[in-house]
């Protein structure tokens, strides 16, 4: 292929560099850089012409001379840099429209089959320089830090991925929300009601959790992502509910995860507790979230009237393996669909008597909303104990005692 014509169409449009000229044919050949493939296209070129040979000097039409800051792009990255801990890193560019329009009318013009985008030689080359600095390596499938250039902004944007770390929490103390919630009155700004604090409770299991991470990793945030959650009013107990934490941005990355649970268990003070178990990935928070876990729950039931231990044992009895018919319970309808459910009591059993209330072991199907299995809700849920037992009965207090999790690993 005569590639001195594209040359010679491309030099007519005026003062080009060599990185520029030499990216139009980015994708020809290997081993080479563009701008020595520009320079060895001009040099070509004035050869086959008989033409003395001219290096490029003046200011190139597509970029503006881009390339001889790179350097300079290089400095600010390791600047920006100073003070986050990561291994891999990657450069990113916002492109100026006009060098974007400059380069893409050159390629429809002469229909050019093989160049290569402004934007990838800005970001490897400036990549190169940044490893030649620090001895660290780019990498463009997981990054642990981005830089973005902003040549018209004339600024540098670092974004810090996010780390994750699965567990599993216990959670002691009745009232606790899993993830932070912003005060119903004011939304989050902040009123008398509130206390000015705009949340509608103190701490959650997300906070309780997350303030030692955030410190740990010197991080912007932490966020808990659950495999399903307890109510407010329960506790989480037992084997604990899995989970993994999401790190934002975190400037620290080698903290030790035995050491960190330590911290976590002393700062939240039996309130919460926590065993980390492992490193984890974000592809794993969607898995984790859909995952359709059978759970068990230790309840206390008050039923109306007196009622022996055997008569309730017997009740208890012909609910298991059966499957119940719920209508989305009336405490939860403001937020989920209308429809009717089927979940399936697993097991159910009298685990004893406590203050005149019966404690209950229930495992149930993923979905299966427990307080309505017992009380009926108003005829919503069938069968209930409170429709067999033909009394009213009500669960006092609820404990989840085990969530299947995922993999847990070492
Ligand atoms: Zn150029
Ligand atoms: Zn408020």
């Amino acid at each position: 292929m005569d590639l001195n014509e594209p040359v010679k169409a491309i030099l007519a449009y005026g003062d080009i560099c060599d990185h520029c000229l030499g990216r139009f044919f980015g994708k020809r050949s290997r081993g080479l850089s563009n701008s020595g493939r520009g320079r060895a296209l001009r040099t070509a070129l004035a050869l086959a012409e008989n033409e003395p040979h001219v290096d490029f000097s003046g200011t190139c039409w597509v970029c503006g001379n881009f390339f001889d800051s790179v350097p300079a792009w290089a400095d600010r990255v390791v600047e920006a840099l100073e003070g986050i801990e990561f291994s891999t890193f990657l450069v990113g560019c916002r492109v100026p429209p006009l060098i974007a329009e400059n380069e893409e009318m050159v390629w429809s013009d002469l229909s050019l089959a093989d160049p290569e985008p402004f934007k990838s030689e800005v970001n490897r080359e400036v990549g190169k320089a940044v490893s030649a600095r620090i001895g660290k390596a780019a990498d463009t499938k997981k990054p642990e830090v981005v830089v973005i250039l902003d040549p018209i902004k004339s600024s540098v944007e670092v974004q810090i991925h996010s780390l994750f770390f699965y567990g599993r929490y216990q959670k002691f103390e009745r009232g606790i929300p899993q993830t932070h919630w912003d005060c119903r009155a004011c939304r989050g700004k902040g009123c008398e009601k509130c206390n000015f604090t705009g949340a509608q409770y103190l701490d959650s299991v997300e906070e309780l959790i997350g303030r030692p991470v955030i410190e740990a990793f010197d991080a912007e945030n932490a966020v808990l992502h659950g495999a399903g959650r307890e109510d407010i009013d329960a506790r989480m107990v037992g084997t604990g509910r899995p989970f993994i934490l999401e790190v934002v941005a975190p400037k620290k990355r080698s903290i030790d995860l035995a050491a960190l649970e330590a911290e976590i268990n002393r700062t939240a003070d039996g309130r919460v507790s926590v065993a980390l178990k492992r490193w984890a990935d974000r592809s794993e928070v969607e898995t984790l979230k859909s995952n359709k876990a059978h759970k068990k729950y230790r309840i206390l039931v008050e039923v109306d009237g007196g009622l022996s231990a055997d008569e309730f044992a017997k009740a208890l009895d012909s609910l298991k393996g059966v499957t119940i018919q719920q209508r989305t319970p009336e405490r939860v309808a403001h937020r989920r669909a209308d429809k009717v459910r089927e979940r399936r009591v697993l097991d159910i059993s009298l685990a004893g008597e406590q203050d005149g209330r019966f404690v209950v072991e229930v495992l149930g199907e993923a979905g299966l909303y427990i307080k309505e299995l017992v009380s009926g809700d108003s005829g919503r849920t069938t069968p209930s104990l409170a429709e067999i037992l033909k009394r009213k009965a009500h669960v006092t207090s609820l404990d989840v005692t085990q969530v299947e999790g995922a993999k847990e690993g070492e």
